[in-house]
């Protein structure tokens, strides 16, 4: 039930998100290139043409690590570039497509405004008590699921 309520929010705000009005500052860009053509797989040279053809804003919560937790609200755009094959095939780099946005466990084929632990805080935030989040940032992100307790242990920090 809550999964439905958050997915059909995230649609309201973030479809189309790259079309709405931006005020906040972008704290990061992260570029999404193809690495080989999706036709005949041959790989893209160094000298590749990129285009961009496509972009996305990203929320998503940060909660710092074991010795400084903090909760901040990260503003990342995220650049997807497409290229031509010698083939003539034009590949695109899209979004939940990458392994590095493995971390994207939901409908990966469209475009989310918030990031996975955007998500959980939005679902915490229903089943947790009001202002725990600032009275006890640590606790909340072990709620989360973010700061699993074993990395207290002396040994993570080396
Ligand atoms: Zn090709």
């Amino acid at each position: 039930m809550i999964a439905e309520s958050l997915k059909k929010a995230g649609r309201q705000v973030g479809s189309p998100g790259y079309s709405r009005n931006l005020t906040l500052p972008v704290t990061r860009t992260i570029e999404h290139r193809p690495d080989c053509c999706a036709a005949c797989r041959q790989s893209f040279a160094d000298n590749t043409d990129y285009r961009p053809w496509n972009a996305r804003f990203e929320l998503e919560l940060e909660i710092g690590n074991a010795e400084s937790p903090k909760l901040q609200i990260e503003h990342s755009r995220h650049d997807y570039f497409s290229a031509t094959c010698p083939c003539g095939h034009q590949t695109r780099a899209e979004p939940g497509r990458g392994a590095d946005e493995d971390g994207w466990s939901v409908a990966l084929s469209e475009w989310h405004l918030c990031g996975p632990r955007l998500v959980s805080f939005f679902g915490l935030s229903l089943i947790v008590p009001t202002g725990i989040a600032q009275q006890n940032p640590s606790l909340f992100a072990r709620l989360a699921g973010n700061l699993p307790q074993h990395q207290h242990h002396q040994s993570m920090h080396s």
